[in-house]
């Protein structure tokens, strides 16, 4: 058994069964057995299925988001978006049992066909800082495949997950096809790395446990997606608009108190401005509300757990405080929003993710000079361009090696487009009208007509 503790009252919520390494292969082997019969329904017939799932969790999106208020203290508004993300993550690859089509291309003495076949047992591995959305962009383009899905949350949030397998069972979903195990990374993540059932591992967490999965998965030259960790930067040109560009920023990297691989932890602001951008930023951060999550103008709950704060904090206390923002004071595990001022690109806080509500501050000179600055880093997952210039906002976009960026805007994630990191913030692509097809190998028949 594992307990779930509010982040808010710091109290017990639930205790949550952990499963053992043969509670994990018994339930393998039902995602194995699973895998026979829901690869053989219909296209059609499993796009119906999806659809059902879809409108089932639209039906319970106040309780999905309540739950998850009181399991990570996402704020009411996030929590709301994201159990809303499932469903349309749902709904958009119920379309794709259907486009799942090969090819068929003439050849010397016959025809070649070409079919995209479902894998097997995909095992999706999910990170405490976004449950459910990360959950359901992994499991249901698998899903929409063919493949069944076994599926580990988080130590520290497991109820979301564990609410929508049974959300996936009344919808009609066949036993065995999606199954959510909690339980240790150790262990029950572990033995998806190792099984040899599992033919994918959709992974979503730190670079130091990815790198490990991904030596795990060599071993059986098992598929892999890694989404693992960033540290963005947000550029912003003197020719830009400034008010918009600081009015943004804060959302860009305390969003989801900061526990966010897409955050905007690096602002670089060009010299001219600099001033006056942070004469701005600092009226937008007191004005950032930090608050009771369940509070509907919440912006911002506590970060995840005691252990978190201690760390985050870390990197505060040798650093130069710019200005902070309000946070609550007695229980739950607040940080309050803090602008630290970089002196160089070496300091500790500008380099590490450091996964809380905290975001450093360095003025570039020219275009050269923020993109080299950006790049110095082994990360490359997001990052945003503030100007009015277009020729510059391309030249940027092309230079800045990362996965997604966004210009005169801080958004990271739209299901309909591919989502994921270069260098070492990730492997493959998730998200957008491909990611069914990742769950599928080719298979290649040639028809002779001799
Ligand atoms: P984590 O790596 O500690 O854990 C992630 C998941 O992996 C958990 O479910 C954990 O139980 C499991 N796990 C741990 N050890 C394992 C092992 N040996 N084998 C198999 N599974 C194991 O990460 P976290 O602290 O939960 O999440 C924070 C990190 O996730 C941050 O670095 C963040 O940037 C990253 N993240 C990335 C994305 C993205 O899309 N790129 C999204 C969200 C979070």
């Amino acid at each position: 058994m594992s307990t779930v503790i509010s982040p808010v009252t710091e109290e017990v919520v639930a205790t949550v069964p952990a499963a053992s390494a043969e509670e994990t292969d018994e339930a393998l082997a039902r995602a194995q057995a699973a895998f026979t019969t829901w690869r053989a329904v219909a296209p059609g017939d499993r796009a119906r299925l999806l659809r059902r799932f879809a409108t089932l969790v639209d039906e319970h999106i106040e309780e999905l988001a309540q739950l998850e208020v009181s399991n990570s203290g996402h704020t009411i508004g996030n929590a709301r978006w994201e159990a809303g993300n499932v469903r349309d993550v749902l709904a958009y690859y119920s379309a794709a049992p259907e486009r799942l089509s090969g090819q068929q291309i003439p050849v010397s003495g016959g025809v070649a066909a070409t079919f995209h076949e479902p894998l097997g047992v995909v095992g999706v591995i999910v990170p405490w800082n976004f449950p459910m959305p990360i959950a359901g962009w992994g499991f249901a383009p698998a899903l929409a495949a063919g493949n069944t899905v076994v599926l580990k949350p988080a130590e520290l949030t497991p109820l979301t997950a564990v609410r929508l397998a049974e959300l996936g069972l009344d919808a009609g979903l066949p036993e065995g096809v999606f199954t959510v195990l909690p339980g240790k990374g150790s262990v029950v993540g572990e033995r998806f790395v190792t099984h040899p059932a599992v033919r994918k591992i959709c992974f979503t967490g730190s670079t130091e446990v990815g790198r490990r999965i991904m030596a795990g998965c060599a071993e059986q030259v098992k598929r892999l997606t890694l989404e693992l960790g960033g540290k963005s930067a947000n550029i912003v040109f003197a020719d830009a608009d400034l008010e918009k560009a600081a009015a943004a920023a804060p959302t860009g990297v305390f969003d989801n108190a900061g526990q966010d691989c897409c955050a905007r932890s690096r602002l670089l602001v060009q010299r001219p401005v600099y001033d006056r951008f942070l004469g701005l930023l600092e009226q937008a951060v007191a004005a950032f509300r930090v608050t009771d999550p369940a509070d509907e103008s919440a912006e911002m709950g506590p970060l995840i757990s005691a252990a978190q704060r201690t760390s985050v904090a870390s990197y505060v206390d040798d650093a130069e405080v710019a200005f902070r923002g309000t946070a609550p004071d007695g229980k739950g595990f607040w940080y309050p929003p803090t602008v630290l001022l970089a002196t160089s690109s070496e300091e500790r806080h500008w380099r590490e993710e450091i996964f809380g509500p905290v975001v450093s501050v360095l003025p570039f000179d020219d275009e050269d000079e923020a993109v080299r600055l950006a790049n110095d880093t082994e990360y490359g997952l997001s990052g945003s361009i503030w100007t009015r210039d277009l020729g510059r906002a391309l030249r940027v976009s092309r230079g800045v090696e990362t996965g997604n960026l966004s210009v005169n805007s801080n958004s990271s994630v739209r299901y309909s487009t591919p989502f994921g990191g270069v260098k070492q913030s990730g492997l493959g692509r998730e998200l957008g009208p491909d990611a069914a097809a990742a769950f599928t190998d080719v298979k290649t028949v040639f028809f002779s007509s001799e």
